[in-house]
């Protein structure tokens, strides 16, 4: 049975982007409407879309896709009088193995989506916003889709956006299911029509971006939160996170824990207050290994579960914030195997545009394979780190960076877990039909 939280750590849940998830049909406008929803877009544009930018600067708000740029400064790098059309390009392809907070974004409060698209549009003067939804989630494709409609028939889109003089249509866009389509260059291109490849920066995508033109691309979280930014003010954002990390994040826990699931809280929780919150690990668990932010961080281990879940802390600690996806492996959990499965994930899903992560993952696969059927050699480890210091650095884009985030934290933290399959006082975990080429 789960252990009941603390009143302390019961406090620390600070339901914002999640506070409307409980409320029947929430996604339904009229509903949303009842909820506060599109009093942020009509305070909006009462101000001039300058104001808006640097009041989103003010709020030190910060990306939820991963990198955590600052909103209001990417915002501010769209030029303005260029005679070009600009976009606004939310990245809805959810596709981290361990991240499930924009999903249920969508599919609780896509109108708060909706809301801070055309809130962000009006301050960096786009006539036109895309979403590009992961394309399994079908589900979220169609609730977006419909709330879009509903958002034109009550005026919010379309032409004249509440009689303020500005045009706006939201595209919703379905990938195809590739996962560097998540990068948001390859996504510019999926959406133009391409394959989905990174492109070359610079120029980056704040002066040539979709269509060559001008383009703000943002996470769901990023934009979804605007429009309670613009309600309750930037020193109220502030003070629900901690120093240089403003705001509340959602957590996504999975994994070895009671509870798994989406957990809002100011950022700077840690982890042992979010298990709390989750329950406490599994029966029959302890805690050993764990992602901040999905597979492409490095792993932490049980000692790091104080550390404060912001950028600056989790920086300190030697990993990444990324998408806040935290999967919990408990004793009982290995973190070779772990390793393994999510190379294997990175050697499928590398688009083949470069040598490093196209080679190297494919080749990281064969030696996790030789080492966890009990063939592997001492030289192996060697080979795994030489591998991973072709990768990081010198591949075209961060999914061959991610990709060595596992294998290099692993073999920090768990050599010797590696050296008991290599010197057989561990049982294989795989057979010989999965040495196949290895
Ligand atoms: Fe493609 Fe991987 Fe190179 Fe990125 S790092 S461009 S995914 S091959």
């Amino acid at each position: 049975m789960a252990s009941a939280p603390s009143a302390e750590v019961l406090s620390k849940l600070t339901p914002v982007l999640t506070k409307r998830w409980l409320s029947p049909e929430a996604w339904k406008i009229d509903v949303y409407e009842q909820l506060d929803g599109y009093a942020a877009l009509r305070k909006a544009v009462e101000y001039h879309p300058d104001e808006i930018i640097a009041f989103m600067k003010e709020s030190g708000h910060r990306g939820r896709g991963g990198a955590g740029f600052p909103v209001g400064m990417k915002w501010a790098f769209i030029p303005q009088n260029d005679g070009k059309p600009h976009y606004l390009v939310v990245n809805a392809d959810e596709g981290e193995p361990g991240t499930c907070k924009d999903l249920p974004l969508m599919m609780n409060d896509p109108h708060s989506l909706i809301e801070g698209i055309i809130i962000a549009c009006y301050a960096v003067r786009a006539e036109r916003a895309y979403v590009y939804v992961r394309g399994e989630a079908v589900h979220a494709a169609r609730r977006l889709r419909n709330a879009v409609e509903e958002a034109r028939a009550k005026g919010y889109l379309g032409r004249n956006v509440l009689g303020r003089g500005f045009d706006l249509d939201v595209v919703i866009h379905s990938g195809a299911g590739a996962y560097i389509c998540g990068e948001e260059t390859a996504l510019l291109d999926s959406l133009e029509g391409f394959r989905g490849q990174p492109r070359l920066r610079p120029p980056f995508p704040a002066t040539h971006g979709l269509y060559a033109s001008p383009t703000v691309i943002n996470n769901v979280g990023s934009i979804a939160s605007v429009p309670h930014i613009v309600l309750g003010g930037a020193d109220w954002w502030k003070s629900l996170g901690s120093e240089n990390a403003a705001g509340t994040m959602i957590y996504s826990l999975s994994g070895r824990v009671k509870n798994p699931g989406q957990y809002e809280c100011g950022m700077g929780i840690t982890l042992n207050e979010l298990l709390e919150l989750a329950g406490g690990m599994a029966d029959g668990h302890n805690l050993r290994f764990w992602t901040p932010g999905g597979s492409s961080t490095p792993m932490l281990t049980a000692e790091h579960a104080d550390v404060p879940l912001d950028f600056d802390s989790i920086a300190k600690a030697g990993s990444i914030l990324g998408t806040t996806a935290m999967m919990i492996f408990s004793d009982q959990d290995c973190p070779v195997y772990a390793s393994y499965r999510w190379i294997v994930f990175y050697a499928h899903e590398s688009c083949g545009k470069c040598t490093p992560c196209r080679e190297g993952n494919y080749w990281m696969t064969r030696v996790y394979r030789r080492i966890l059927s009990g063939r592997g050699t001492h030289e192996d480890l060697d080979t795994l780190l030489d591998a991973c210091d072709n990768l990081l650095g010198r591949s075209f884009c961060g999914l061959g960076d991610g990709a060595t985030s596992c294998v290099t934290s692993s073999l920090k933290y768990f050599k010797q877990d590696y050296l008991d399959y290599i010197e057989g006082r561990r049982k294989p975990l795989l057979n010989a039909a999965d040495l196949v080429g290895a």
